[in-house]
C-alpha cells in the first residue's frame, strides 16, 4: 500500500473510533461556553445541538459514511425534514407546554408534592444519570410492546419503514408513537420539577444521542456497545428480518437490552436489508399519519 493510501486508511481508522465522543464532547463544550457567557440555556442548547448534531454528524455522513448507498435521496430528504420539525420539535413543545397548563395545574390543585420525589440537590450529572436510566428503563418497555402488540406496532411501523438510516430520519415517527414516548422519557421530569439547566442539559446530551443512533456514519465504540444504544446496535433494530429488529430497544442506554434478555450484536457480519417486510408500504408524510388506522398494511410482523 502507498504511503498516502496507508495514512488515510490509519486517520479513517482514527476518526471511527473518536468520531462519537468527539462531537458529543464538542456539543457539550459549545453548550456550556455559551451558558458561561451569559447566553439563555435554551438558545445554547440549540447553537450546541444544530452545530454538533446537525453540522458535524451530516459532514461526517459525507466523508466517512458507514454505506454510501445510504446517502438518502431528495424526496426522503424532504418527509424526514416535515416529520423532524413536525414531529421533533414542535410536538414536544406543545406537549410541554400542555402538561405545564393542564396537568401541573391538576397536580397542585390536589396538592400532590411529586417534586418531593426527585434528588434535586445532587450534582447535575447524577441527576441526568437517574434521567437516562428511569427515563430509559419506561421507553424500553413500551418500545418492546410496539413490536408485540398489532395495535402499537401500526404507529411504530412508520419509523421502521425507512430501507436506509442518515441522522435525519430519527424524526420519522408518528405522532402518536412519539407523544407515547415523550410521557415515558420527558415529561415525567416536569412533574417532577427538574430544573431548567437539568432537563436542558439532558436534552442536549440525548438529542446529540439520537443524531448518532441513526447515523450513517461508520462509527465504533467498542465495549461502549455495551452501555450506549449507538449506531452499531440500533442498524439491527432496523432489519428487516423480524428475528434481528425485535432486539436492541433501548434509546440511550443498552442495559435494559442486556438484563432482559433483547441485546444483539453479531460480530461476525453486518446488517443486510433494512425497513418493513411490506415494500410497498406508503412512504410520503400524509399517507405514513394515515397508515396505522389501515388495517393489515404490515401484518406480516405478526404472521
Ligand atoms: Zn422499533
Amino acid at each position: 500500500m502507498e504511503k498516502n493510501s496507508l495514512v488515510n486508511v490509519r486517520f479513517s481508522e482514527i476518526l471511527t473510533w473518536t468520531v462519537y465522543p468527539g462531537v458529543m464532547a464538542i456539543g457539550l463544550m459549545i453548550y456550556f461556553g455559551l451558558k458561561s457567557h451569559g447566553i439563555n440555556v435554551f438558545l445554547s442548547s440549540y447553537v450546541a445541538t444544530i452545530i454538533a448534531g446537525v453540522g458535524l454528524i451530516t459532514f461526517f455522513e459525507l466523508v466517512l459514511p458507514y454505506r454510501k448507498e445510504w446517502l438518502p435521496s431528495r424526496s426522503d430528504v424532504g418527509t424526514d425534514l416535515l416529520f423532524m420539525i413536525l414531529v421533533q420539535v414542535l410536538l414536544p413543545y406543545l406537549l410541554s407546554i400542555l402538561s405545564v397548563s393542564f396537568l401541573i395545574g391538576f397536580i397542585n390543585k390536589n396538592h400532590w408534592n411529586l417534586s418531593a420525589f426527585w434528588p434535586h440537590n445532587y450534582p447535575i450529572w447524577i441527576q441526568i444519570l437517574i434521567m437516562i436510566l428511569s427515563g430509559d428503563f419506561f421507553r424500553y418497555w413500551l418500545h418492546r410492546a410496539a413490536h408485540t402488540w398489532i395495535w402499537l406496532w401500526r404507529f411504530h411501523a412508520v419509523h421502521h419503514s425507512v430501507h436506509n438510516l442518515y441522522w435525519l430520519n430519527l424524526g420519522r415517527f408518528h405522532p402518536l408513537d412519539r407523544a407515547l414516548q415523550l410521557f415515558c422519557d420527558s415529561l415525567p421530569f416536569i412533574f417532577l420539577s427538574v430544573s431548567k439547566e437539568v432537563v436542558v442539559l439532558y436534552t442536549v446530551i440525548y438529542s446529540i444521542k439520537g443524531f448518532f443512533q441513526h447515523c450513517n456514519v461508520d462509527v465504533k465504540l467498542g465495549w461502549l456497545n455495551y452501555i450506549i444504544s449507538g449506531p452499531e446496535l440500533h442498524r439491527w433494530h432496523h432489519s428487516i428480518k423480524i428475528h434481528e429488529s425485535n432486539n436492541n430497544y433501548g434509546n440511550f442506554t443498552i442495559i435494559w437490552d442486556i438484563l432482559f434478555g433483547t441485546y444483539f450484536l453479531p460480530k461476525e457480519r453486518k446488517v443486510s436489508q433494512l425497513g418493513l417486510l411490506n415494500r410497498n408500504y406508503p412512504m410520503s408524510f400524509l399517507k405514513q399519519i394515515q397508515a396505522p388506522f389501515i388495517k393489515g398494511i404490515d401484518k406480516e410482523q405478526f404472521s
